[in-house]
């Protein structure tokens, strides 16, 4: 017997930015673990949603559409989550195809960089390059796992890639205001995804308040329970959705597997509620 479902995983990437699952094969681990609902937020691409909306149909689960973007305040990175816009959406995929143009060149900078560190990976030989549309640090972890140079995905990114070291390359993004515009306009609802402690950063929550956020990820593998008291608290006295998801990649990549974090049912209706009043005005 399935368990009752009682939580959704709205945070979930795709082999068409940096995981490994096709999105059937998400859907249809969703369903494995007795979820309600769950969302495919790629990086910088649509490309999987309508597979993942097709999927969800057949197999009685809710799916909504989701992204995941990247932008950055100072030296900080802030994602930001997109829910139940409209996929085919072309403002969004016009701002897209730029983003994912600027992946690929930063790709060849890291790769550059790890070169001049006596550390030999072509673009070719990364793994998962065909199939994605949206090529990341992930990706050349990979790489750099399986050719044995690091022994694991975090020791990639403590030892080249990851920020300040020394084959690091920043991301291309846009500014905070126009992602949140672009997901609002096409019917969705944004989202502060994984803010950590930057949660009591002075004025940054407010920042994204004045752009148009309306929720928060409160359920999230880099928060421990105090923490996510803590967010959940501030989204009850800010009136912001409060949401979660396992952020899974790939299992050698992550803590937490599909449905291992996730946000109550009616977070879904709380979101669909917003979007359906932007639809309706
Ligand atoms: P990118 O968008 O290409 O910069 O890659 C960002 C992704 O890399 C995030 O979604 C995480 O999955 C992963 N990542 C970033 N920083 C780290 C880190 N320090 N350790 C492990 N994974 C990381
Ligand atoms: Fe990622
Ligand atoms: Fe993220
Ligand atoms: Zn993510």
């Amino acid at each position: 017997m399935k368990k009752p479902a009682s939580i959704c995983d709205l945070h979930i990437h795709s082999v068409h930015s940096d995981g490994k699952l096709t999105p059937a094969e998400i859907v249809a681990r969703c369903v494995e673990r007795g979820l309600c609902a769950l969302s495919i937020t790629d990086h910088d691409t649509v490309k999987g949603q309508m597979e993942a909306i097709e999927a969800g149909g057949a197999n009685f689960i809710e799916v909504l559409s989701g992204i995941e973007f990247s932008a950055r305040e100072g030296e900080m990175e802030v994602h930001i989550l997109g829910y139940l816009f409209d996929p085919l959406d072309p403002g969004i995929e016009s701002n897209l195809q730029w983003l994912r143009s600027m992946r690929r060149q930063r790709v060849e900078e890291i790769l550059a960089k790890l070169k001049a560190l006596g550390v030999d990976v072509s673009y070719s030989e990364i793994p998962g390059r065909e199939k994605s549309d949206s090529i990341g640090r992930p990706h050349v972890a990979r790489a750099l796992m399986e050719m044995g140079i690091v022994a694991s995905f975090q020791e990639a990114f403590n030892r080249f890639i990851g920020y300040g070291r020394k084959a690091y390359v920043p991301n291309m993004v846009l500014p905070m205001d126009r992602i949140v515009k672009l997901i609002v306009d096409a019917g969705g609802v944004a989202v502060w995804a994984h803010p950590g402690q930057n949660i009591r950063r002075t004025g940054l929550l407010e920042k994204l308040i004045s752009h148009g956020i309306e929720g928060v990820e409160v359920w999230h593998p880099n928060h421990d329970g105090a923490l996510e008291e803590e967010i959940l608290e501030t989204a009850r006295q800010r009136g912001l959705v409060p949401t979660g998801g396992s952020d899974f990649h790939f299992a050698e990549s992550m803590k937490v597997d599909i449905g291992g974090k996730g946000s109550p049912c009616d977070t879904v209706d709380r979101l669909k509620e917003l979007s359906s009043n932007r639809t309706l005005s």
